[in-house]
C-alpha cells in the first residue's frame, strides 16, 4: 500500500469506526463492566487496545495508536499530551541513576533543558555529541551508556545525522543501548525509522500530524524489543492524552500526504530563491548541499517538508527587527507544521551549541513555509530584505 493510501485508511478498523468513516470520539474516565467475569477479562487485556480505564485510552486512542503504527511501522505507539512529554517519558523509560546518555548537540532546546535540569539531578550522566559524528560515536560509548538520542535534522541548524551508522554501532556494543529518534521533522513519513535501526521514534504530533496549529500531542512508536518497557513506564508516569485532541490528530493524518507535498514544493521554491540572494550566507535545508549531512538526507529520506533555516550574511539588531516586524504572511511564533507560514530568528547559537562553529553575531532565520501561494511568500521576504538593507 502506498503512503497516500495508508494516510486515508490508517486506523480505520471497523472496531474503531463502528461503521462510520471516522473512528468514534469517545471521552471517558470510567469504563463500566457488566459483571465480574467481564471486569477480569478487561483487566487481563488492559494493555492491548481494550477498554479498561480512561488513562489507558479509549477507542479514539486505540485508532490513533494503530494509525501511527501503520504509518511508522512500529510494534506499538504510546500517546502523550505533547511532544515534550513523549521525549521525557521515552528518556525516563530507558534511563536510571548511574546511567550514561549520549545526546545530540543539535537537539530541540527543551530536550536539552530536561537533560541538564532533570536527568542530571537524578544522577544520569549526559554527554552531548557532534551531530556529524556518525559511526565515530563508538568512541563515546561507555559501559553504562544506555540511550543514544538522535534528532534528524537537528532543530534550527538542520544537521542530518547518519542514523543507520549510529544504530549499527549501538547494536554492536556490549551495552544494551536504546536508540531514540526525535522524528518530528520526518513526520513519520519522510524517513522510516525502524528500517534504519531506531528503537523508539518520537514525534511532536503537534506539528505535521495535527497540521492545523490547534492541538498539542506527542507520540512514541517503538519496535518489538522496546515497546513493553516504553508502554509500562509511560503508563506509570501517568501519561495520557484527551480523546478530543487525538481525534484532531486523526483528522490531520488524512491530509498529511497532500499537505507535505505542497509544503515541500513551496519550501524548495523559497529556498532556491533565497540561495540567489546576496543577503543569504547559507541555506540550512537538508535537500541543499550547503546543509550538514546532505548526503545522509539523500540516502535515508524520501522527501522534505516546509521547515528550513538560512544564515544571514550581514545583520544588526535594528535591521533584523525591521525584517521581522514588517512581515505580512510570515507570522512570528513558536512551533511549526500548521498550514501557516512562520518566521523566527536565532542569535545565540554560539552559546547554546558545543559544536558547529557558531560565532557571536551569527543570525539564523528559521522559516516554516505554509500553504499560502508561494509568490506571496517570496514577495514578503523580498520586502523584508529591503527593510533589512535600509538599516545596515
Ligand atoms: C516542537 C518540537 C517538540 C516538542 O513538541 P511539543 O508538542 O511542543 O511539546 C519536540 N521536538 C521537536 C523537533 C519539535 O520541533
Amino acid at each position: 500500500m502506498t503512503k497516500d493510501t495508508k494516510f486515508v485508511n490508517a486506523g480505520r478498523d471497523k472496531k474503531f469506526t463502528q461503521g462510520t468513516v471516522n473512528p468514534v470520539l469517545q471521552r471517558a474516565s470510567t469504563v463500566l463492566f457488566d459483571n465480574v467475569a467481564e471486569m477480569k477479562d478487561a483487566t487481563r487485556k488492559r494493555g492491548e487496545k481494550h477498554l479498561f480505564y480512561g488513562r489507558r485510552g479509549t477507542t479514539t486512542t486505540f485508532a490513533f495508536q494503530q494509525a501511527m503504527n501503520e504509518i511508522e511501522g512500529g510494534a506499538g505507539c504510546y500517546v502523550y499530551p505533547c511532544g515534550t512529554a513523549a521525549i521525557t517519558a521515552s528518556l525516563l523509560a530507558f534511563l536510571k541513576t548511574g546511567d550514561h546518555l549520549l545526546m545530540v548537540d543539535s537537539v530541540y532546546g527543551p530536550t536539552r533543558d530536561f537533560c541538564d535540569k532533570v536527568l542530571a539531578s537524578f544522577g544520569v550522566e549526559v554527554t552531548y555529541y557532534d551531530p556529524m559524528i556518525g559511526k565515530g560515536i563508538a568512541n563515546l560509548i561507555q559501559d553504562n551508556t544506555k540511550v543514544i538520542f538522535t534528532e534528524s535534522p537537528g532543530s534550527i541548524t538542520m544537521e542530518v545525522q547518519d542514523i543507520p551508522g549510529i544504530c549499527e554501532v549501538a547494536k554492536a556494543s556490549n551495552s544494551d543501548i536504546t536508540v531514540i529518534l526525535d522524528n518530528t521533522w520526518g513526520a513519520g513519513v519522510l524517513l522510516q525509522p525502524f528500517e534504519l535501526g531506531v528503537d523508539v521514534s518520537v514525534q511532536a504530533a503537534t506539528k505535521y500530524i495535527g497540521g492545523h496549529s490547534d492541538v498539542m500531542l506527542g507520540t512514541a512508536t517503538a519496535n518489538e524489543k522496546s515497546w513493553p518497557i516504553l508502554r509500562e513506564k509511560s503508563y506509570l508516569l501517568g501519561q495520557c492524552a484527551s480523546a478530543d485532541d487525538i481525534s484532531l490528530a486523526l483528522r490531520g493524518i488524512r491530509t498529511l500526504g497532500v499537505r507535505l507535498k505542497q509544503h515541500q514544493e513551496s519550501a524548495m521554491t523559497v529556498a532556491n530563491w533565497l540561495s540567489n540572494r546576496k543577503e543569504v550566507k547559507q541555506i540550512l535545508h537538508p535537500a541543499f548541499e550547503s546543509c550538514a549531512g546532505h548526503e545522509y538526507f539523500e540516502r535515508d529520506f524520501n522527501g522534505s517538508n516546509g521547515l528550513f533555516s538560512f544564515v544571514l550574511n550581514n545583520s544588526n539588531p535594528s535591521a533584523l527587527t525591521a525584517f521581522l516586524d514588517g512581515m505580512h504572511h510570515f507570522k512570528m511564533g513558536f512551533s511549526w507544521g500548521g498550514f501557516e507560514s512562520l518566521v523566527l530568528s536565532y542569535e545565540n547559537l554560539h552559546r547554546e551549541r558545543n559544536y558547529g562553529n557558531w560565532q557571536a553575531g551569527d543570525v539564523v532565520i528559521r522559516l516554516h513555509i505554509g500553504l499560502e501561494d508561494v509568490n506571496d511568500l517570496i514577495e514578503d521576504l523580498e520586502q523584508g530584505f529591503e527593510r533589512l538593507n535600509s538599516k545596515l
